[in-house]
């Protein structure tokens, strides 16, 4: 019985965060003309037939006449996506002989669709399956052309832009991989100023949040500048390293988040609708998709409108607020996602929003208060380690107002957070227990012992005080939190009893 030969290619299967190498085994015997996928082949590719078929004839090659079984292993993880298209014709034109055989081509990492005009289509989600794979043995990936360009900014690997199926005819595409370099040189600190004036306390508050990672909640009416001063925490973050835009990439990539991929350098800012469902705030659905805590990662999570959200899905806060990562479950598997964002939430004092204000009267009537306040219920609140009152500035802003420098806010944000991570036990938020806090003088210890004596702290808020006045003592350089710390950070725990 004569051999039957089986061309090997390479490809990637995708499986949640992460994606693994597969192998397109292509066999063709002589018998009634058909053609199989198996696999776990999902419906898009098993459509890979029609398209393949067409493709080749399109390029003037020969489509072969008899048994074409093509095998995508492993053979017990589905396969979904289109980009196995241009692995299988490749597999088939080499099998029939029509392309030179090559080391290249064995050994590169193939990924496209195809058109039926034989021409490479992008393949979506490029920039996550290749950086899942960067690190396994095979260096080399052939690409469609249009998902080339933004893959040379990733460091390592090499890579070859595919236009059409032609391109294979003959040895000379080989000369053309361009190695991935990233050439970026650190960020110019460029002067930038938020917008807001008179409202010193509240940004001090939001220096402290992003220092430590802090979720920070801020209470004010409307007009008072919540989401300005929300959407001014991203810019005080310190720029993302190389690996952590690594990370955000490849998650928005699996997000479907941009048409034209790209190395995403500033830190992402995600704001929900307070309608989001549980399964866009988590991810996971059929298609494994990462939901806003996971799109926020290394980024800003901002929750506008904060008590009109479901109760279930803030629910769904609790893990990643403290693990920075979420559990989502998917069919017969688990996934995990990351999801470490600087949680930043803002709500009105009561139902109609003025409570408290120095103009305005509240018009709410003391049922609507009584209802707005079982709303946000004590375990909700008490997740934010600082609670911030945002008034209303009492004098208009000036003409000439530029707005307020950041360049000193966010050089004291990055000392700060180069001591946490110096001492290795994370950013202040997580941190587990209060060995972890470290050096504390005597008069702040009894100050914060006087305040969980008098019930003014719950159990969750008194460890919170102490993380707060480390972040305090951190700013300032300090090795020893001292009185002023945790006065400062009781204060931030105090909200409840000041505006709700
Ligand atoms: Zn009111």
């Amino acid at each position: 019985m004569s051999k039957v030969e089986v061309i090997r290619l390479l490809s990637v299967a995708p499986e949640g965060l992460n994606a693994h190498l597969c192998e397109v085994e292509v066999q063709i015997q002589r018998g009634l003309p058909c053609f199989h996928i198996v696999g776990l082949p999902e419906a898009s590719v098993r459509e890979a037939k029609e398209r393949v078929r067409s493709a080749i004839l399109a390029c003037g090659f020969h489509f072969p006449l008899g048994r074409i079984t093509i095998n995508l292993s492993p053979g017990d993880l589905k396969k979904e996506g289109s980009h196995y298209d241009l692995p299988i014709a490749l597999g088939i034109l080499l099998h029939t002989k029509q392309i030179p055989a090559t080391k290249n081509l064995s050994e590169s990492i193939i990924l496209g669709e195809l058109g039926l005009n034989g021409n490479t289509r992008p393949a979506k989600s490029c920039f996550a399956k290749v950086i899942s794979l960067l690190e396994s043995r095979f260096k080399h990936f052939i690409v469609p052309k249009e998902n080339e360009n933004s893959l040379l900014h990733l460091r390592g690997g090499w890579y070859y832009g595919s236009t059409s199926l032609i391109d294979f005819k003959n040895r000379s595409w080989e000369n053309h991989f361009i190695a991935g370099i990233n050439s970026e040189s650190p960020r110019q600190e460029e002067e930038l100023y938020i917008p807001i004036e008179h409202q010193e306390a509240a940004i001090a508050a939001l220096e402290i949040a992003a220092a430590g990672n802090h979720p920070i909640l801020l209470v004010g009416p409307p007009g008072s500048g919540k989401t300005s001063l929300a959407r001014s925490l991203p810019q005080m973050l310190p720029e993302l390293s190389y690996e952590e835009k690594l990370s955000v990439t490849k998650i928005h990539s699996l997000g479907g988040q941009f048409h034209r991929e790209e190395l995403l350098k500033s830190r992402p800012f995600r704001c929900p609708h307070p309608g989001v469902t549980s399964a866009a705030f988590c991810g996971g659905g059929v298609h494994a998709k990462p939901g806003e805590v996971s799109l926020a990662h290394h980024g800003v999570l901002f929750l506008d409108e904060f008590s009109e959200f479901q109760p279930l899905v803030l629910e769904n806060l609790r893990i990643p607020m403290v693990e920075g990562k979420i559990l989502l479950n998917r069919q017969k598997s688990q996934q995990i996602w990351p999801a470490s964002f600087l949680l930043i939430a803002a709500m009105n004092p009561c139902h109609c929003g003025w409570l408290g204000d120095r103009e305005k009267p509240c018009k709410c009537s003391n049922n609507q208060l009584i209802r707005y306040q079982q709303k946000i219920s004590g375990p909700l609140l008490d997740r934010f380690d600082l609670k911030v009152e945002v008034k209303r500035p009492s004098k208009a802003i000036s003409a000439t107002f530029r707005g307020v420098s950041l360049k000193k806010i966010r050089e004291r944000i990055k000392q700060a957070r180069e001591i946490q991570n110096a001492r290795g036990k994370g950013l202040n938020t997580y941190l587990q227990g209060i060995k972890d806090i470290g050096n504390i003088c005597s008069k702040a210890e009894d100050l914060w012992t006087r305040a969980i004596q008098s019930s003014r702290l719950s159990v969750r808020g008194s460890l919170q005080v102490l993380k707060v006045a480390r972040t305090i003592a951190d700013l300032n350089t300090k090795c020893r939190i001292d009185s002023d710390d945790v006065a400062q950070a009781i204060w931030y725990q105090s909200i409840s009893r000041r505006v709700l």
